[in-house]
């Protein structure tokens, strides 16, 4: 599975970084954002090194819908009965901080730090 040594997002996908862990599977890790802007806060995450959104081709169709089908049932999980919000920051311009693909879901009474 491809990693690059320098994201961070593989360094927690590898254990080298620390994470509050909320589902693990062979292809996706779901942690807690360490800065979140809801009262529940996740990351779902591919454990292979994806860029992001705009590098996906039809090869990932499977992956994506696998990232979006785990959310109701985390949200659920994690207690968020009323709704939640998906967001997928992609590139300079759509606000992309790690480059590493990663779905943000969150939850929780509003208002929100952001979003
Ligand atoms: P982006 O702006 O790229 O969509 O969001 C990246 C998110 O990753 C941010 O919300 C940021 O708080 C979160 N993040 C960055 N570094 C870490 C980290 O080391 N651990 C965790 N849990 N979250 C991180
Ligand atoms: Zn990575």
């Amino acid at each position: 599975m491809s990693a690059d040594s320098h994201c961070i997002f593989c360094r927690i996908v590898s254990g080298q970084i620390p994470a509050k862990k909320a589902h693990e599977d062979d292809e996706l890790l779901v942690f807690h954002d360490i800065h979140p802007w809801a009262p529940v806060h996740v990351l779902i995450v591919p454990k292979q090194h994806i860029t992001s959104l705009a590098e996906v081709g039809p090869e990932h169709a499977a992956l994506l819908g696998r990232m979006l089908g785990l959310a109701p049932r985390l949200m659920q999980q994690l207690g968020v009965d009323n709704g939640f919000r998906v967001v997928v920051n992609t590139g300079a311009d759509g606000g992309q901080e790690v480059h590493h693909l990663h779905m943000h879901v969150m939850g929780g009474p509003r208002p929100w730090l952001r979003g």
